[in-house]
Protein backbone atom coordinates (compact mmCIF):
# COMPACT_ATOMS: atom_id res chain seq x y z
CA UNK A 1 0.00 0.00 0.00
CA UNK A 2 1.25 3.65 -0.83
CA UNK A 3 1.82 6.02 1.78
CA UNK A 4 -1.68 6.80 2.75
CA UNK A 5 -3.09 10.08 4.94
CA UNK A 6 -5.81 10.02 7.14
CA UNK A 7 -8.82 11.50 5.67
CA UNK A 8 -11.39 13.10 7.96
CA UNK A 9 -13.17 14.80 5.18
CA UNK A 10 -16.79 14.77 5.68
CA UNK A 11 -17.50 13.44 2.19
CA UNK A 12 -16.28 12.38 -0.25
CA UNK A 13 -14.94 10.53 2.27
CA UNK A 14 -12.14 7.90 2.69
CA UNK A 15 -13.28 4.50 1.13
CA UNK A 16 -11.98 1.20 2.07
CA UNK A 17 -8.41 1.01 0.18
CA UNK A 18 -9.27 -2.83 -1.46
CA UNK A 19 -11.99 -0.97 -3.17
CA UNK A 20 -9.87 1.38 -4.90
CA UNK A 21 -7.65 -0.95 -5.53
CA UNK A 22 -10.45 -2.96 -7.16
CA UNK A 23 -12.13 -0.02 -8.89
CA UNK A 24 -8.45 1.27 -10.39
CA UNK A 25 -8.23 -2.20 -11.77
CA UNK A 26 -11.57 -2.81 -12.93
CA UNK A 27 -11.65 1.27 -14.72
CA UNK A 28 -9.12 -0.42 -17.38
CA UNK A 29 -9.92 -3.78 -17.58
CA UNK A 30 -13.57 -4.95 -16.40
CA UNK A 31 -13.12 -8.74 -15.55
CA UNK A 32 -10.19 -9.26 -18.16
CA UNK A 33 -13.02 -8.48 -20.54
CA UNK A 34 -10.97 -6.13 -22.57
CA UNK A 35 -13.12 -3.17 -22.09
CA UNK A 36 -12.92 -0.89 -18.96
CA UNK A 37 -15.76 -0.80 -16.43
CA UNK A 38 -16.93 2.79 -17.25
CA UNK A 39 -17.25 1.47 -20.99
CA UNK A 40 -19.99 -0.69 -20.31
CA UNK A 41 -23.22 -0.02 -21.66
CA UNK A 42 -25.79 0.36 -18.82
CA UNK A 43 -28.02 -2.23 -20.49
CA UNK A 44 -25.17 -4.48 -20.73
CA UNK A 45 -25.35 -8.19 -19.08
CA UNK A 46 -22.21 -7.21 -17.19
CA UNK A 47 -23.18 -3.79 -15.83
CA UNK A 48 -26.51 -5.12 -14.93
CA UNK A 49 -25.49 -7.84 -12.85
CA UNK A 50 -23.18 -5.10 -11.04
CA UNK A 51 -25.78 -3.25 -10.56
CA UNK A 52 -28.11 -6.03 -9.45
CA UNK A 53 -25.49 -7.06 -7.04
CA UNK A 54 -25.30 -3.43 -5.36
CA UNK A 55 -29.00 -3.22 -4.58
CA UNK A 56 -29.00 -7.12 -3.39
CA UNK A 57 -25.89 -6.12 -0.92
CA UNK A 58 -27.86 -2.95 0.41
CA UNK A 59 -31.55 -5.03 1.05
CA UNK A 60 -29.45 -8.01 2.53
CA UNK A 61 -26.98 -5.24 4.87
CA UNK A 62 -29.86 -3.23 5.82
CA UNK A 63 -32.66 -6.45 5.90
CA UNK A 64 -34.92 -3.75 3.75
CA UNK A 65 -38.43 -5.89 3.32
CA UNK A 66 -39.59 -7.12 0.04
CA UNK A 67 -42.32 -4.38 0.10
CA UNK A 68 -39.38 -1.87 -0.29
CA UNK A 69 -37.61 -0.62 -3.64
CA UNK A 70 -33.81 0.22 -3.49
CA UNK A 71 -33.56 3.15 -6.09
CA UNK A 72 -29.90 4.60 -7.57
CA UNK A 73 -30.63 8.23 -8.56
CA UNK A 74 -28.94 11.28 -9.46
CA UNK A 75 -29.34 15.24 -8.26
CA UNK A 76 -27.67 14.64 -4.98
CA UNK A 77 -29.38 13.94 -1.73
CA UNK A 78 -30.51 17.54 -2.13
CA UNK A 79 -33.06 16.54 -4.39
CA UNK A 80 -34.68 14.52 -2.41
CA UNK A 81 -35.62 17.75 -0.55
CA UNK A 82 -37.93 18.43 -3.40
CA UNK A 83 -38.64 14.88 -4.85
CA UNK A 84 -40.42 13.89 -1.39
CA UNK A 85 -42.58 16.22 -0.74
CA UNK A 86 -43.09 16.54 -4.77
CA UNK A 87 -44.29 12.95 -4.97
CA UNK A 88 -45.79 12.82 -1.06
CA UNK A 89 -47.52 15.88 -0.60
CA UNK A 90 -49.33 18.30 -2.44
CA UNK A 91 -52.71 20.93 -2.37
CA UNK A 92 -53.89 20.54 1.42
CA UNK A 93 -51.35 17.74 2.63
CA UNK A 94 -49.17 18.00 5.81
CA UNK A 95 -45.85 16.85 6.65
CA UNK A 96 -43.99 17.75 10.12
CA UNK A 97 -40.52 18.19 10.01
CA UNK A 98 -37.69 18.00 13.19
CA UNK A 99 -35.33 21.11 12.48
CA UNK A 100 -31.65 19.92 13.80
CA UNK A 101 -29.40 21.61 11.51
CA UNK A 102 -28.65 22.92 7.74
CA UNK A 103 -29.55 19.79 5.92
CA UNK A 104 -33.35 19.59 7.24
CA UNK A 105 -33.96 23.82 7.17
CA UNK A 106 -32.97 23.35 3.45
CA UNK A 107 -35.07 20.18 3.22
CA UNK A 108 -38.07 21.93 5.14
CA UNK A 109 -37.72 25.11 2.72
CA UNK A 110 -38.16 22.82 -0.35
CA UNK A 111 -40.93 20.80 1.32
CA UNK A 112 -42.82 24.54 1.82
CA UNK A 113 -43.40 25.07 -2.04
CA UNK A 114 -44.98 21.73 -2.04
CA UNK A 115 -47.30 21.35 1.25
CA UNK A 116 -48.23 22.30 4.67
CA UNK A 117 -45.16 22.21 6.52
CA UNK A 118 -45.28 22.10 10.24
CA UNK A 119 -41.75 22.55 11.63
CA UNK A 120 -42.51 20.80 15.35
CA UNK A 121 -38.84 21.56 16.67
CA UNK A 122 -35.93 23.54 16.21
CA UNK A 123 -32.43 23.85 17.81
CA UNK A 124 -31.72 26.69 15.64
CA UNK A 125 -31.06 29.19 18.49
CA UNK A 126 -28.50 26.33 20.16
CA UNK A 127 -26.35 26.79 17.10
CA UNK A 128 -27.77 23.05 16.62
CA UNK A 129 -25.83 21.68 19.10
CA UNK A 130 -28.61 18.67 20.01
CA UNK A 131 -31.70 16.65 18.44
CA UNK A 132 -34.70 16.52 20.32
CA UNK A 133 -35.86 13.96 22.93
CA UNK A 134 -39.33 12.23 22.44
CA UNK A 135 -41.19 14.70 24.41
CA UNK A 136 -40.25 17.66 22.89
CA UNK A 137 -41.68 17.86 19.84
CA UNK A 138 -45.19 17.10 18.68
CA UNK A 139 -45.95 15.51 15.26
CA UNK A 140 -49.02 17.36 13.87
CA UNK A 141 -52.00 15.35 13.05
CA UNK A 142 -52.48 14.32 9.19
CA UNK A 143 -49.05 14.35 8.79
CA UNK A 144 -47.93 12.27 5.80
CA UNK A 145 -44.25 11.65 7.57
CA UNK A 146 -42.61 13.10 9.96
CA UNK A 147 -39.02 13.97 8.37
CA UNK A 148 -35.87 14.17 10.16
CA UNK A 149 -32.11 13.69 9.59
CA UNK A 150 -30.84 10.78 11.25
CA UNK A 151 -26.76 12.33 11.46
CA UNK A 152 -26.40 16.42 11.51
CA UNK A 153 -23.04 15.89 9.50
CA UNK A 154 -22.13 19.67 9.97
CA UNK A 155 -22.99 19.78 13.83
CA UNK A 156 -21.89 16.40 14.69
CA UNK A 157 -25.78 15.36 16.48
CA UNK A 158 -27.22 12.15 15.69
CA UNK A 159 -30.62 10.57 16.75
CA UNK A 160 -29.59 7.39 18.75
CA UNK A 161 -32.77 6.42 18.67
CA UNK A 162 -35.52 6.71 15.37
CA UNK A 163 -38.37 9.41 16.58
CA UNK A 164 -41.47 8.51 17.56
CA UNK A 165 -44.03 9.19 15.69
CA UNK A 166 -47.70 7.33 14.53
CA UNK A 167 -47.16 8.25 11.52
CA UNK A 168 -44.43 6.68 8.62
CA UNK A 169 -41.05 8.28 9.29
CA UNK A 170 -38.76 10.12 6.23
CA UNK A 171 -35.30 10.60 6.81
CA UNK A 172 -32.19 11.57 5.13
CA UNK A 173 -29.62 9.09 6.52
CA UNK A 174 -26.91 10.48 3.87
CA UNK A 175 -24.09 10.65 6.37
CA UNK A 176 -25.00 7.16 8.58
CA UNK A 177 -26.52 4.71 6.76
CA UNK A 178 -25.07 1.63 7.31
CA UNK A 179 -23.41 2.69 10.61
CA UNK A 180 -25.49 0.80 12.54
CA UNK A 181 -28.99 -1.55 12.22
CA UNK A 182 -32.15 0.08 11.31
CA UNK A 183 -35.51 -0.76 11.24
CA UNK A 184 -36.78 -0.12 7.72
CA UNK A 185 -40.77 -1.31 8.45
CA UNK A 186 -40.75 2.03 10.32
CA UNK A 187 -39.58 4.47 7.23
CA UNK A 188 -41.56 5.90 3.90
CA UNK A 189 -38.17 7.00 2.26
CA UNK A 190 -35.01 6.54 4.08
CA UNK A 191 -32.45 8.50 1.22
CA UNK A 192 -28.55 8.87 1.45
CA UNK A 193 -25.86 10.38 -0.77
CA UNK A 194 -23.21 7.95 -1.21
CA UNK A 195 -20.55 9.89 -0.59
CA UNK A 196 -20.11 8.97 2.96
CA UNK A 197 -20.30 5.80 3.74
CA UNK A 198 -21.00 4.46 0.49
CA UNK A 199 -19.19 5.37 -2.41
CA UNK A 200 -18.16 8.26 -4.59
CA UNK A 201 -20.26 11.06 -4.86
CA UNK A 202 -22.67 10.60 -8.14
CA UNK A 203 -25.54 8.36 -6.79
CA UNK A 204 -28.28 8.92 -4.13
CA UNK A 205 -29.48 5.39 -2.63
CA UNK A 206 -33.41 5.59 -2.19
CA UNK A 207 -35.40 3.15 -0.50
CA UNK A 208 -39.19 3.86 -0.83
CA UNK A 209 -42.09 1.74 0.42
CA UNK A 210 -43.57 0.15 -2.67
CA UNK A 211 -47.28 1.62 -2.03
CA UNK A 212 -45.70 5.45 -1.81
CA UNK A 213 -44.71 4.93 -5.61
CA UNK A 214 -48.84 5.51 -6.58
CA UNK A 215 -49.07 8.66 -4.62
CA UNK A 216 -47.57 10.94 -7.31
CA UNK A 217 -49.52 13.54 -8.80
CA UNK A 218 -50.07 13.01 -12.49
CA UNK A 219 -48.22 16.32 -13.58
CA UNK A 220 -45.28 15.67 -12.21
CA UNK A 221 -42.22 15.36 -14.75
CA UNK A 222 -41.34 12.16 -15.38
CA UNK A 223 -37.95 11.59 -13.78
CA UNK A 224 -38.96 13.54 -10.68
CA UNK A 225 -41.40 10.57 -10.03
CA UNK A 226 -40.30 7.57 -8.28
CA UNK A 227 -42.38 5.32 -10.12
CA UNK A 228 -40.75 6.13 -12.87
CA UNK A 229 -37.24 4.71 -11.22
CA UNK A 230 -38.95 1.74 -9.68
CA UNK A 231 -40.31 0.48 -12.96
CA UNK A 232 -37.31 0.60 -15.12
CA UNK A 233 -35.13 -0.64 -12.11
CA UNK A 234 -32.98 2.39 -11.95
CA UNK A 235 -32.63 2.42 -15.57
CA UNK A 236 -35.38 4.63 -16.82
CA UNK A 237 -32.40 6.37 -18.46
CA UNK A 238 -28.47 6.41 -17.76
CA UNK A 239 -27.56 5.75 -14.56
CA UNK A 240 -23.88 6.51 -12.31
CA UNK A 241 -22.73 3.49 -13.72
CA UNK A 242 -19.33 4.14 -11.85
CA UNK A 243 -20.56 5.03 -8.70
CA UNK A 244 -23.09 2.30 -8.66
CA UNK A 245 -20.27 -0.53 -8.91
CA UNK A 246 -18.51 1.15 -6.29
CA UNK A 247 -21.77 1.56 -3.93
CA UNK A 248 -21.17 -2.28 -5.13
CA UNK A 249 -17.45 -3.11 -4.01
CA UNK A 250 -18.44 -0.60 -0.96
CA UNK A 251 -21.11 -3.21 0.54
CA UNK A 252 -19.56 -6.42 -0.24
CA UNK A 253 -16.59 -4.69 2.08
CA UNK A 254 -18.72 -4.01 4.44
CA UNK A 255 -20.39 -7.66 4.22
CA UNK A 256 -17.02 -8.94 4.74
CA UNK A 257 -16.43 -6.47 7.45
CA UNK A 258 -19.21 -8.59 9.33
CA UNK A 259 -21.92 -6.20 8.43
CA UNK A 260 -23.96 -3.20 10.22
CA UNK A 261 -23.83 -4.85 14.05
CA UNK A 262 -20.16 -5.41 13.44
CA UNK A 263 -20.05 -1.93 11.64
CA UNK A 264 -21.70 -0.49 14.47
CA UNK A 265 -19.57 -1.58 17.42
CA UNK A 266 -16.67 -0.40 15.96
CA UNK A 267 -18.20 3.17 14.86
CA UNK A 268 -18.76 3.29 18.92
CA UNK A 269 -15.42 2.78 19.96
CA UNK A 270 -14.10 4.71 17.60
CA UNK A 271 -16.24 7.61 18.65
CA UNK A 272 -15.57 6.95 22.22
CA UNK A 273 -11.63 7.08 21.82
CA UNK A 274 -12.28 10.65 20.39
CA UNK A 275 -15.08 11.80 22.73
CA UNK A 276 -12.44 10.82 25.28
CA UNK A 277 -10.03 12.87 24.33
CA UNK A 278 -12.35 16.04 24.07
CA UNK A 279 -13.73 15.31 27.61
CA UNK A 280 -9.94 15.02 28.97
CA UNK A 281 -8.72 18.70 28.93
CA UNK A 282 -10.92 21.82 29.06
CA UNK A 283 -8.84 22.71 26.18
CA UNK A 284 -11.08 21.39 23.69
CA UNK A 285 -14.71 21.65 23.77
CA UNK A 286 -17.15 19.23 22.19
CA UNK A 287 -20.04 21.06 19.86
CA UNK A 288 -22.66 18.74 20.46
CA UNK A 289 -24.56 17.73 23.76
CA UNK A 290 -23.52 15.11 25.49
CA UNK A 291 -26.75 12.68 24.88
CA UNK A 292 -26.60 13.90 20.91
CA UNK A 293 -22.87 12.76 19.95
CA UNK A 294 -22.53 11.39 16.46
CA UNK A 295 -20.51 8.51 15.90
CA UNK A 296 -19.74 9.76 12.49
CA UNK A 297 -18.66 13.58 12.70
CA UNK A 298 -17.28 14.69 16.04
CA UNK A 299 -17.06 18.62 15.93
CA UNK A 300 -15.15 20.73 18.49
CA UNK A 301 -13.58 23.75 19.34
CA UNK A 302 -9.83 25.02 20.89
CA UNK A 303 -9.93 28.00 22.70
CA UNK A 304 -9.49 30.26 20.08
CA UNK A 305 -9.50 30.55 15.74
CA UNK A 306 -5.64 30.97 15.50
CA UNK A 307 -5.08 27.53 18.25
CA UNK A 308 -8.05 25.82 15.45
CA UNK A 309 -6.05 27.12 12.49
CA UNK A 310 -2.80 25.92 13.79
CA UNK A 311 -4.29 22.55 15.08
CA UNK A 312 -5.37 21.70 11.46
CA UNK A 313 -1.97 22.62 10.03
CA UNK A 314 -0.03 21.09 12.43
CA UNK A 315 -2.57 18.08 12.29
CA UNK A 316 -2.42 18.36 8.34
CA UNK A 317 1.48 17.69 8.86
CA UNK A 318 1.59 14.57 10.75
CA UNK A 319 -0.82 12.86 7.70
CA UNK A 320 -4.35 13.78 9.67
CA UNK A 321 -6.15 15.49 7.16
CA UNK A 322 -9.37 17.26 6.19
CA UNK A 323 -10.12 18.16 9.79
CA UNK A 324 -11.35 22.02 9.14
CA UNK A 325 -14.89 22.57 10.71
CA UNK A 326 -17.16 23.84 8.19
CA UNK A 327 -17.57 27.34 7.23
CA UNK A 328 -21.00 27.47 9.12
CA UNK A 329 -19.58 26.79 12.72
CA UNK A 330 -16.12 26.49 12.27
CA UNK A 331 -13.27 24.92 14.60
CA UNK A 332 -12.80 21.90 13.94
CA UNK A 333 -14.51 18.37 12.28
CA UNK A 334 -13.45 14.95 12.20
CA UNK A 335 -15.51 12.69 10.08
CA UNK A 336 -14.70 9.13 11.33
CA UNK A 337 -17.34 7.08 8.68
CA UNK A 338 -16.88 3.32 8.39
CA UNK A 339 -14.30 3.35 6.08
CA UNK A 340 -12.28 5.34 8.37
CA UNK A 341 -9.35 2.92 10.16
CA UNK A 342 -9.53 3.06 13.90
CA UNK A 343 -5.73 3.56 13.87
CA UNK A 344 -6.01 6.63 12.50
CA UNK A 345 -8.56 7.73 15.32
CA UNK A 346 -5.86 6.90 17.83
CA UNK A 347 -2.81 9.00 15.84
CA UNK A 348 -5.40 11.91 16.37
CA UNK A 349 -5.99 11.23 19.91
CA UNK A 350 -2.08 10.86 20.62
CA UNK A 351 -1.85 14.03 18.22
CA UNK A 352 -4.23 16.32 20.60
CA UNK A 353 -2.87 14.82 23.86
CA UNK A 354 0.49 16.41 22.77
CA UNK A 355 -0.95 19.30 21.21
CA UNK A 356 -2.81 20.44 24.17
CA UNK A 357 -0.05 20.13 26.32
CA UNK A 358 2.24 22.22 24.28
CA UNK A 359 -0.49 24.99 23.39
CA UNK A 360 -2.77 24.92 26.60
N1 LIG B 1 -27.87 15.66 3.75
C1 LIG B 1 -26.82 15.50 4.58
C2 LIG B 1 -27.05 14.98 5.97
C3 LIG B 1 -25.54 15.85 4.13
O1 LIG B 1 -24.49 15.71 4.95
C4 LIG B 1 -25.37 16.34 2.81
C5 LIG B 1 -24.04 16.68 2.22
N2 LIG B 1 -22.98 16.78 2.99
C6 LIG B 1 -26.51 16.50 2.01
C7 LIG B 1 -27.74 16.13 2.51
C8 LIG B 1 -26.41 17.04 0.61
O2 LIG B 1 -25.91 16.07 -0.22
P1 LIG B 1 -25.62 16.33 -1.77
O3 LIG B 1 -24.39 17.18 -1.81
O4 LIG B 1 -25.42 14.93 -2.30
O5 LIG B 1 -26.80 17.00 -2.35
Amino acid sequence: MPERIYNFSPGPATLPYSVLQEAAKDIVNYKDRGIGLIELSHRSKEFMAVAEEAEQLIRELLAVPDNYKVLFLQGGASSQFFMIPMNLLGEGKKATYLNTGTWSNKAIKEARLFGDIEVAYSSQEQKFNRVPRDDEYTVAPDSEYLYFVSNNTIYGTQFKDMPRADCMLVSDMSSDILSRPIDVSRFGIIFAGAQKNMGPAGVTVVIIREDLLERAPDNLPTMLKYKTHADKGSMFNTPPCFAIYCVGRVMNWLREQGGVEAMQRRNEEKAALLYSAIDATDFYRGHAQKESRSMMNVSFNLPSPELEAKFIAEAAEQGLDGLKGHRSIGGCRASIYNAFPREGVEKLVDFMDRFARENG
